[in-house]
């Protein structure tokens, strides 16, 4: 990230709290497309995106919905705009593949039920007719491609893929890197990174931000910080019936098992995405297989300086800890959370892990994967207190004049779809004077998403 600013101007008509890919996203959007005409985003690290959308902590994929078969088609079609939003950035600003690659990527069904439902899912549900560029291939077409998904399958074993050579792989974190410094050619946009926001005040014009830099003043304040933002939230008296279930996600890598992208079917009543195997955004013969689903008392990877903060969100009350158990017991979620407690031990958690590396690639060995120290990320999934369930969904408060972004779903591809809804919500905070030029927006991002007719004209080579 630039220097920071020389003075520090204390008003602001916006801030954003958080410089991950939606605070990003957001600074983008209003910055370019609203007339609020003084914004600021204040980030914690001296780096922009260092936490969860940094591209070593998630899986690097823009989900459209077409292979991820724990969606349904309704939910698809929301996913896939939001892609095609920010596909349609990336195809606009990085031309020569620096934040973002093209690989194969498919969903394999194995065995005669995973292959009828494969089917039905394609050609009855809706999804190849949603999805033009998604083909159904068999064990042929996907041997071509993906030469180790087959090798060492019985013969007599139908499979099934459904597959697409447009899979967009993103580093969220260069993204966010790209969408602020779009922002700061506009005028009235600050950043501040290496500012930690202590407290968030309700004043009588807006909201005063306390940091360890000084304070800041707003009108309208968005708090895209991630699992802190529930922390903010309750501090200012909202989201009582929340609190977060912290799942952290670990990887293994392997070279040269995969050329692309490979989902397999989603495990019945489980939650989390199965495990799969992604190719590297910058490397295409590494693949990252994951992630793990680890439950932690934290808020960030591997920073035990965030269990204060857990603690905060989660409260010690007694609906807090009714909600934790009736989602615990659950007899698909309770085995997996606690099989997955051993991934991360040394070498037991290899072996643990390798039968799910071998339902992607069969003859995969021991000294094909290593675990990926350093990597990984920790997804605050939303329990609802008061229904005492795990809500899966995009978390999102709107209060009087604030907006606390928890978790976007599906993660980071949404991010900016998300800022899009945002910046419709801030225009009403502001009142009537000020406006969101969406048209603007739609123009800078998904109308340069290529659809399918445009690209049969000028394909789009995958790397
Ligand atoms: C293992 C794993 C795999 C994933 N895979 C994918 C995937 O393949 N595709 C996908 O789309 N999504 C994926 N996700 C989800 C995705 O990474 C997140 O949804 C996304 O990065 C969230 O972005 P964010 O900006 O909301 O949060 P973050 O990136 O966490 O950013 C929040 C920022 O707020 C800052 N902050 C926090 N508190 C304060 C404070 N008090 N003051 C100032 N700054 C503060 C933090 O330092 C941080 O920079 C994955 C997540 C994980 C964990």
């Amino acid at each position: 990230m630039g220097s920071l600013p020389n003075y520090m101007p204390t008003k602001y008509d916006l801030v954003i709290v958080g410089g991950g890919i939606s605070g990003a996203s957001l600074l983008y959007t209003t910055a370019k497309f609203t007339d609020i005409d003084s914004v600021s985003l204040i980030e914690k690290e001296p780096t922009i995106a260092a936490i969860n959308s940094h591209h070593t902590n998630n899986s690097q994929t823009l989900h459209f919905g077409d292979i991820e078969t724990n969606y349904t088609l309704e939910k698809a079609e929301q996913v896939k705009e939001g892609a095609e939003i920010l596909a349609g950035y990336l195809e606009r600003y990085d031309p020569d593949r620096e934040m973002h690659s093209k690989r194969s990527k498919m969903v394999l069904a194995v065995g005669e039920e995973e292959v009828e439902q494969l089917e039905r899912r394609y050609h009855e549900e809706g999804f190849g007719e949603l999805f033009p560029k998604l083909r159904a291939i068999e064990r042929e077409e996907i041997a071509a491609l993906e030469p180790n998904v087959v090798e060492g399958r019985d013969p007599e074993t139908e499979l099934l893929a459904l597959q697409t050579p447009d899979g967009y792989v993103v580093d969220y974190g260069e993204t966010a890197k790209s969408l602020v410094s779009q922002a700061t050619e506009e005028p009235g946009v600050d950043v501040y990174t290496s500012t930690e926001v202590e407290n968030v005040a309700e004043t009588a014009d807006g909201y005063a931000l306390s940091t360890d830099e000084g304070r800041f003043d707003c009108e309208a304040a968005v708090v895209a910080a991630g699992s802190h933002s529930l922390q903010i939230a309750k501090n200012l008296g909202y989201g009582d019936d929340m609190v977060l279930l912290p799942i952290a996600g670990s990887f293994f890598l392997s070279e040269g098992l995969l050329n692309g992208k490979v989902y397999t079917l989603q495990m019945k009543k489980l939650p989390f995405a199965a495990v799969h195997g992604d190719a590297d955004v910058h490397d295409a013969s590494i693949t990252r297989f994951g992630p793990t689903a680890k439950l932690v008392p934290t808020l960030e990877r591997g920073r035990l300086s965030t269990v204060g903060d857990f603690l905060d969100v989660f409260g010690l009350n007694v609906a807090a800890v009714r909600s934790y158990a009736n989602i615990l017991a659950d007899r698909v979620l309770l085995p997996y959370v606690l099989k997955n407690l051993v991934y991360d031990l040394p070498k037991l958690g290899r072996r643990a892990f390798l039968p799910h590396v071998r339902k992607v690639v069969p003859t995969a060995e021991l000294g094909d994967v290593e675990c990926a120290k350093g990597y990984g990320g920790v997804r605050p999934q939303i329990v609802d207190t008061a229904e005492r369930s795990l809500d899966m969904g995009e978390a999102k408060i709107v209060g009087d004049d604030i907006i606390f972004n928890i978790t976007p779903s599906p993660g980071a591809s949404t991010s900016l779809k998300n800022a899009m809804e945002d910046a419709r919500t801030l225009v009403e905070f502001f009142g009537d004077d000020c406006e969101f030029d969406e048209d603007a927006f739609r123009a800078d991002t998904i109308e340069q998403f290529p659809r399918p007719e445009r690209a049969a004209a000028s394909p789009t080579p995958t790397d």
